[in-house]
């Protein structure tokens, strides 16, 4: 069954999908209506032509510039600086932040080649230098490449009149302190505020 082992095939390359998952998905999509597979196919093929970077931001979007970048109501002070597009979802699902953003792209990576030059360090010195940002807030990941990352924007940015913060870490929200890595614990504790 050719067509099946090929669809098995595209599905294990997905990230998180093992060879069991992707086989459990397709039977499941044999098995489903015709038309779920239709629009799932319509969707799979039309979002790289659908969504786009945002000039500004370099977040995804539909419309360039992004909503963010374009909602006058958020506060222009302040700006949020992460590795990733959809690091926008998790930090702007809290709730708690209103500022805009700035998409890096990835982390300085050594090992894997990615210097400062790969990410957009540039145009976020462009941005600070023409905004009227008096925070900047360092929301890089928890990990080696991000430390990196972040003790290299805090050297650039140490001369731009604004002020710099980083995320608390901590551990995860909802997880178990005996399934944490000791790095992780190392830095909670390291960072712990007052209870
Ligand atoms: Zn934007």
């Amino acid at each position: 069954m050719t067509a099946l082992n090929e669809l098995i095939e595209s599905l294990s390359r997905l990230p998180g999908i093992g060879p069991k998952t992707a086989s459990r998905l397709a039977y499941h999509l044999i098995n489903t209506d015709p038309a779920y597979n239709n629009i799932l196919g319509e969707e799979i093929s039309t979002i790289q032509s659908k969504i786009k970077n945002c000039s500004i931001c370099g977040s995804f979007t539909e419309s360039d510039p992004c909503e963010i970048c374009t909602d006058n109501l958020r506060d222009r002070t302040k700006l949020c600086i992460i590795e990733q597009p959809q690091d926008v979802i998790t930090l702007t699902t809290s709730g708690v932040y209103d500022g805009l953003f700035h998409v890096l792209g990835g982390a300085i990576n050594p090992l894997e080649g990615v210097g400062p030059e790969k990410l957009s360090f540039t145009k976020l010195l462009k941005r600070i230098d023409e905004g009227d940002f008096k925070e900047v807030i360092i929301a890089t990941n928890p990990t080696e490449e991000g430390d990196t990352t972040a003790l290299y924007l805090k050297h650039i940015l140490k001369d731009k009149g604004v002020e710099i913060t980083r995320l608390a870490s901590g551990l995860p929200i909802g997880g178990d302190l005996e399934y944490a890595d000791k790095t992780t614990i190392a830095r909670s504790l390291r960072g712990r505020i007052k209870f």
